[in-house]
This record gives C-alpha cells, structure tokens and sequence, in this order.
C-alpha cells in the first residue's frame, strides 16, 4: 500500500492495543468515552484485547487501519 500523505511504501502488519480505543472529534480530558455523533467506537470491549489488520508508513508515522474488522487474538 501506498502511503496517502508522503507517497512512500507502507508496511503491513498488525495494530494490537488494549479494550478501549475511541475516535473523537474533541479531545477529552477525563473519559474517553464518545459523547457526540460522529465520535467513533473503535474498540470498547472490556473483555478481551482487539487486534486489527493495517499498514503503517514509518516515513512519516501514518497509520491505516480497517476498524470495523477486529481479529481474534486466539485463532
Ligand atoms: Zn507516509
């Protein structure tokens, strides 16, 4: 994949990170949790950590992610 934002290579791999993870368009000091339509829950699963398919470009530190298909961890 080609990077959108400098035109170089991006690496696949993996994003693998904790149970909460949440796209806001403010940035909230105390709780992370969305409160606005158009905040997006990207991971909110108290029970198990969520991995996802994506690319990254370490040129300049653009990530790409598919958030609407976590992977199972235990496959
Ligand atoms: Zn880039």
């Amino acid at each position: 994949m080609v990077c959108p934002q400098c035109g170089k290579a991006m690496r696949p791999g993996f994003l693998q990170g904790g149970r909460t993870l949440v796209f806001n368009q403010k940035q909230y000091r105390v709780s992370i949790a969305p409160r606005k339509e158009g905040d997006v829950e990207i991971v909110w699963n108290l029970a198990a950590d969520a991995d996802f398919h994506g690319f990254i470009c370490t040129d300049c530190g653009l990530v790409v992610f598919d958030y609407e298909h976590p992977m199972d961890r235990w496959l």
